[in-house]
């Protein structure tokens, strides 16, 4: 698909990973929506283990891609509930006449033993980083099924291979990388092709604020700090021995828009951390 002049949807695109590739579509002339949750993170944090991303964060990533010169529009979105991603659809699609791509990249984590791990926390992830493409995907679908179209869901090297203490995020990736599949088989005769891409290790507030502090990756590597765990999660584990940018993402996402021959897949992009 010919990304100038496209629409397109990148959900959780107020920092990190999603800020970049929206970042990256509104540099290649894309009408970029940048979805978070905006003033909804307030009411969420109070549950969660880690800050979600503020109003304020939106508003400044798409005035700074406004800024730079790109065309782009913050709107709020939960994408864990069906009438937040209608909304979102709607509004989009008032604002750019139609939706041609959407990037499902909103997800959340939380580690721990499966032994005490809570169940409001295991639905909660399920909820964001499954049903969210489940959801958003179909708000969309009426709209894409009119332009042909194309979905990419970030998924994550944890949906290929399993991690002690990340039993709920891995499930919740290797969903998002079945549900990849299936959407590309079905959707082909639409020509809607659906791909994933899995991160390996970006330095982002999923990572800093919240897996670097767990104390079993500290006491598996011995490290003490969210900086050393990192550093040495990379130099222990990364063939090319380096970490991953949120425009290393990106520009797996554009290629993947751009090509017209390939569905299905779920591509690693993540310096040999997974080769599959
Ligand atoms: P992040 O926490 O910086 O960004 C995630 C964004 O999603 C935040 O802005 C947050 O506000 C938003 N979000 C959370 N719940 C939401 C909801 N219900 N509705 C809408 N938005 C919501 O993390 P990140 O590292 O940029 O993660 C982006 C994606 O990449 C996630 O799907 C994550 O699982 C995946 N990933 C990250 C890494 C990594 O190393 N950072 C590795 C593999 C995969």
């Amino acid at each position: 698909m010919e990304i100038n002049g496209s629409a397109v949807i990148v959900t959780g695109a107020a920092r990190g990973i999603g800020r970049g590739i929206a970042e990256a579509y509104a540099q290649a002339g894309a009408k970029v929506i940048a979805a978070d949750l905006g003033s909804l993170a307030s009411r969420l944090e109070a549950d969660w283990h880690y800050s979600l991303a503020a109003r304020d964060e939106l508003e400044r990533t798409a005035s700074e891609i406004r800024g730079r010169g790109g065309i782009c529009t913050a709107i709020e979105v939960d994408v864990s509930e069906r009438a937040s991603c209608q909304n979102l659809v709607a509004k989009s699609v008032e604002a750019y006449g139609g939706l041609d791509i959407l990037v499902n990249n909103a997800g959340i984590i939380q580690t721990g033993p499966i032994v005490d791990f809570a169940e409001a926390d295991w639905e909660r992830i399920f909820a964001v980083n499954v049903k969210g493409i489940f959801l958003l995907s179909q708000a969309a679908l009426p709209h894409l099924v009119a332009n042909g179209g194309v979905i990419i869901n970030i998924a994550s090297v944890a949906g290929k291979r399993g991690f002690a203490h990340m039993g709920a995020y891995c499930a919740s990736k290797f969903a998002a990388i079945g549900l990849t599949q299936s959407m590309a088989a079905e959707l082909a005769q639409f020509s809607i092709r659906v791909n994933a891409v899995c991160p390996g290790n970006v330095d982002t507030s999923m990572w800093f604020d919240h897996l670097s502090k767990s104390a079993m990756r500290q006491r598996q590597y011995g490290t003490n700090t969210v900086d050393d765990t990192f550093t040495a999660v990379i130099r222990d584990s990364v063939p090319l021995g380096r970490e991953q940018a949120p425009a290393d993402i990106a520009e797996a996402a554009l290629y993947l828009t751009r090509a017209e021959n390939v569905t299905g897949v779920s591509l690693s992009v993540s310096g040999g951390f997974e080769m599959s």
